[in-house]
């Protein structure tokens, strides 16, 4: 087997080999190094996929990479009250990434990239201060892979990410820690639903993402530095709801932990690139970073080819992976930051309140970071609530 690439990738997740598909089609030789001896496998994800995400990195989802296709979305308040929301960004999928995450993989090794399943990168290698490539245990043997460029999109681990000098460390408070179940025999319709309120789940949400008519990814997300054992929570919920759950049976267990916060502040310097949940780049309100990672993987892989053809793989010249990156995302997501900062603050009575004088318009708005007419209206009937609402006003 060659040891020498144009650039080494840690993590075959979304991120890695969507970023070595591209750079492969482009000429380079890539190598992904994998931890897991199958891609994808164990899923540790609500496998919800959004069909804007779909037409923009235009993934042409098909049967073959699903569970089930979504209607909408359905947000219940604490006291259950029900605000169904359609459009391109609550329609879309619930993936079986087995499969989905196996096509990525599927598709880089098409293209020409060197896939490296069952294989932990434990270090990088160094000639002086520059870094020149990346020890990996393959089958518990050592190997040297020298490459002028590493990729870290090594998910929340990203322990090669912070040996390079980046600052991918997590406060507890910027994480939510999640336990889900795939179930069977669940009254589900084809709608993603998310419930809300403090004794659900503190500073985060229930959820049930039908993978079929009677089958569901069933689960619950709790702030990290609440505390709350998100397990427990999620017996409760299930517990709860007879009418959905009272015939249903546990298949499988998951679970994990995912960025909430901010994106790293620095994702590229000589020689290196951090892509996907790695750099943080998660939706700060729901979790999601399956789009993002892909996105973030082909943009980064369009600045890499750039380096390949011109020999600079210096921080100034990856730079512009990070630059397009940001103008894309940042804005967007640094609003939805700044909600998941207000609802965190409300208690139960207020989200029903909040919750009464919402409607699904009103949703759309917010989803596209358009809070004031909302917060506003919400102020006026309840002023109490100008301390916290405040910032969207
Ligand atoms: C419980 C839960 C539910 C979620 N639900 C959703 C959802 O419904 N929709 C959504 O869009 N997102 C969801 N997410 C987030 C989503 O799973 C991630 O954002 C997405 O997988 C990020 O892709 P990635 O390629 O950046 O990282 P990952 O998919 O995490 O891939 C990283 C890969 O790197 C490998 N790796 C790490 N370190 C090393 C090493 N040293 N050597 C070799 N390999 C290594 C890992 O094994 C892994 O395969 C959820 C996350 C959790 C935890």
């Amino acid at each position: 087997m060659r040891t020498d690439f144009d650039a080494i990738v840690v993590g075959g997740g979304p991120a890695g080999t969507s970023f070595a598909r591209k750079a492969a089609e482009g000429g380079m030789n890539v190598l992904v190094i994998e931890k897991k001896k199958d891609f994808g496998v164990p899923v540790r994800c609500g496998e919800g996929f959004s069909e804007r995400w779909n037409q923009v990195l235009e993934m042409n989802v098909s049967d073959a990479d699903l569970g089930a296709r979504m209607k909408g979305a359905a947000v219940f308040a604490p006291n259950g009250k029900k605000i169904v929301l359609v459009n391109d960004q609550t329609t879309g999928y619930v993936l079986e990434r087995k499969m989905f995450d196996k096509r990525l993989a599927l598709e880089a090794g098409r293209a020409g990239a060197t896939l490296l399943p069952k294989s932990l990168a434990i270090g990088l290698v160094k000639e002086g201060n520059k870094t020149t490539g990346l020890r990996a245990l393959h089958e518990g043997v050592e190997k040297v892979f020298k490459a002028p460029l590493i990729v870290s999109a090594e998910g929340m681990e990203a322990k090669i990410a912070r040996e390079a000098g980046f600052d991918c460390k997590y406060d507890p408070y910027d994480v939510d820690a999640c336990v889900e179940y795939e179930m069977v025999g669940v009254k589900c319709e084809p709608l993603i639903a998310l419930w809300f309120g403090n004794e659900i789940a503190p500073r985060g949400y229930a959820w049930v993402f039908p993978k079929g008519v009677d089958y569901a990814n069933v689960g619950i997300g709790v702030g990290g530095s609440t505390g709350a054992d998100p397990k427990k929570l999620l017996d409760d919920f299930i517990g709860n709801h007879p009418e959905f759950f009272g015939d249903a049976t546990v298949v499988e267990v998951k679970g994990g932990v995912i960025s909430v916060g901010a994106p790293i502040k620095k994702m590229t310097s000589d020689g290196f690139m951090v892509i996907g949940t790695a750099a943080h780049q998660v939706d700060p309100i729901h979790g999601g970073g399956i789009g993002l990672a892909i996105e973030a993987g082909l943009i980064a892989a369009k600045h890499a080819l750039k380096a390949f053809e011109s020999g600079d793989y210096s921080d100034a010249a990856l730079s512009g992976y990070e630059k397009e990156w940001r103008g894309l995302e940042e804005e967007k997501l640094g609003k939805r930051l700044k909600l998941r900062h207000v609802i965190e603050k409300l208690s139960d009575d207020d989200f029903n309140h909040v919750f009464n004088e919402t409607r699904s318009k009103d949703l759309d708005e917010v989803l596209n970071g358009h809070f004031q007419g909302l917060a506003a209206r919400i102020v006026l009937k309840r002023p109490s609530l100008l301390k916290v609402l405040k910032v969207l006003i």
